[in-house]
């Protein structure tokens, strides 16, 4: 095996690294992840997650995981509300979706991104994450890659996967492409225990999820497993939103005053979520990578996920491509059909690029619908053609 007597550093542990990391050791590669975090109990913040049949579900199988997925995920946390500004509902699938339908092409059970993590990291080999560990730079050695830390001391590697996020510090070692800005901001907010924070907005959603669209603008939020509830406003804005704006992201006072003046037409229901919300919210501009991009593949360094492909949110596909990338990448590094792990990689990136490209565009177009002034109408006829 091209793997056989290399030390693969991983850097990041988010769904892709981890998954990456899991399948690996599968095969019997000798591999460390360094994620930045400073332990297992961090907590990973963010919407839940999504996973679908064809990539993120494939590469739990594939990584002997599916139980311990069954025993995690959410049931009925995907089923789904279209609303209006006033939070009419004009789409409900409540009452026609089963709670479990693994193997169905269009079951996507939603999972805790901090569960997830927990499964993974269950899976892997005493030791196998360095945690503290943010990377800073690495330079070439021996053959391979001495990478250096914040904290810590430096740590040599045959060959490095950087799997450390949209802001990743590892691509500009294989490109210097970099991802535009989507035109699309989202500030994100979290409600602990929504049913006694936001009783209202929680009776409505009823342990699913709410796509609400009104007047170019987006409210998304869905149920976590603690109880908990995570929102989204969405909206088109300059790239620079988030630092002009003048706002106090720690601020919910001023936060409602804000969306009740940028969502002016929109109900009081919504007033809820930033009255009760735990601070300081989220401001998240959107990028995506140019849809063409391509490289000359390095021999012992390459990338996954949003290091390799951040997206837009609008398609649900971020979390699931990055575990593909790793699914895809293990087999090809593990393979016999290549005879140098520069082979292996370029297979891989190759795929990867024009996979991710489809799954942009996708994005790119669905976030260009929820945003458009018959965002509505639009999205129920989507919904109501699947
Ligand atoms: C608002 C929003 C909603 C989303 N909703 C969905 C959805 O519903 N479904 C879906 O599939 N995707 C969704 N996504 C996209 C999804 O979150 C990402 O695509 C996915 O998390 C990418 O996984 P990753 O492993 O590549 O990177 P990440 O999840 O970003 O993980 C990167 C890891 O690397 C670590 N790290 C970063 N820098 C360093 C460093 N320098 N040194 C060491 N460690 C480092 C981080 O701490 C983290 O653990 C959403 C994204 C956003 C912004």
């Amino acid at each position: 095996m091209l793997l056989a007597n290399k030390l693969i550093a991983i850097v990041g542990g988010g769904p892709g690294g981890l998954t990456l990391a899991r399948l690996l050791q599968l095969k019997g590669a000798n591999v460390r992840v360094y994620e930045r975090d400073l332990d297992k109990d961090a907590r990973v913040q963010g919407s839940t997650l999504d996973l679908h049949d064809e990539s993120g579900l494939a590469a739990i199988r594939k990584a002997n995981l599916l139980v311990a997925f069954k025993e995690n995920f959410l049931p009925g946390a995907d089923k789904k509300l279209i609303v209006n500004e006033r939070a009419e509902v004009f789409f409900s699938d409540h009452e026609t979706k089963v709670d479990e339908n693994f193997g169905h092409e269009h079951f996507r059970p939603e999972i805790d991104r901090g569960s997830l993590r927990k499964i993974l990291l269950e899976s892997l080999q005493p030791e196998t994450v360095v945690w503290d560990s943010h990377f800073i730079s690495m330079e070439a050695q021996n053959g391979g890659w001495l990478l250096h830390f914040k904290k810590g001391p430096s740590a040599f590697a045959d060959m490095v996967i950087a799997a450390d996020g949209a802001n990743s510090k590892i691509r500009p070692y294989i490109t210097d492409i970099k991802a535009f800005y989507s035109g699309v901001t989202m500030l994100e907010g979290n409600v602990y225990h929504s049913k006694k924070a936001t009783p209202h907005i929680d009776a409505l959603n009823n342990g699913g999820k709410i796509m609400a669209f009104g007047n170019k603008k987006n409210v998304l939020l869905g149920q976590k497993g603690n109880g908990d509830l995570g929102f989204y406003t969405s909206f088109k804005a300059d790239e620079n939103w988030a630092a002009n704006s003048g706002l106090n992201y720690a601020d919910k006072t001023q936060l409602l005053t804000w969306f009740k003046k940028e969502y002016s037409e929109w109900s009081s229901i919504w007033y809820e979520l930033f009255e009760n919300a735990t601070t300081p919210f989220i401001p998240r501009p959107i990028y995506c990578i140019p849809l063409n991009q391509t490289w000359k593949s390095l021999p012992n360094v390459t990338m996954l996920g949003d290091a390799a492909h951040v997206m837009p949110p609008f398609a649900g596909e971020g979390a699931n491509m990055a575990m593909l990338d790793a699914l895809e990448l293990s087999e090809s590094l593990t393979s016999d059909k290549y005879s140098t792990l520069q082979e292996a990689i370029s297979f891989y990136e190759t795929t990867m690029r024009r996979r991710a490209a489809i799954a942009a565009q996708e994005s790119l177009e669905n976030g260009e619908r929820m945003h458009a002034e018959d965002a509505l109408n639009t999205m129920l006829d989507m919904f109501g053609r699947h």
